[in-house]
């Protein structure tokens, strides 16, 4: 679990990157970016639309999907790399990795300092500009595997 502290200081970032951008935040902004933040699912805007409808009945779900957009642009949230579904978002900016289950699609956050430090081959970086790397691992899932 997260503490308070990370947690206020994820909230000064928002509200620092969204001066930054001329994004105004707006109460429906920071409700839907505080919903993010508590997501340790990778959230798709539909999973985000259907936990804050409840608190705010009048938002609409194009508000959210408009608004989790806007915040990949700004550099707020991350989008999980896509297999042609959703866009799941990742509130975490911090290195780490996933680990996906290809038959419940649940994405688990891990830490490995090894995958961190991995070498790019020559023939990528002498082609391309790298600017993060992150390590996808893909199986079943420990509620899938019993199942
Ligand atoms: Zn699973
Ligand atoms: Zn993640």
């Amino acid at each position: 679990m997260e503490s308070k502290l990370q947690q206020n200081k994820k909230i000064e970032m928002f509200y620092q990157r969204s001066k930054e951008h001329g994004m105004k935040i707006t109460p429906q902004r920071t409700a839907i970016y505080e919903e993010l933040l508590k997501a340790k699912d990778h959230p798709t805007a539909d999973d985000i639309y259907k936990r804050i409808v409840k608190k705010i009945p009048n938002i609409s779900f194009d508000t959210v999907n408009r608004t989790l957009l806007t915040f990949s642009k700004i550099g707020i949230t991350n989008v999980v790399e896509g297999y042609g579904q959703a866009k799941r978002y990742d509130p975490d900016m911090d290195i780490h990795h996933h680990f996906r289950c290809i038959h419940c699609g649940s994405i688990i956050d891990f830490h490995s300092s090894e995958f961190d430090n991995i070498t790019v081959p020559d023939e990528i970086s002498k082609q391309f500009t790298v600017i993060s790397k992150k390590v996808v691992l893909e199986g079943l899932c420990s509620k899938c595997r019993k199942g």
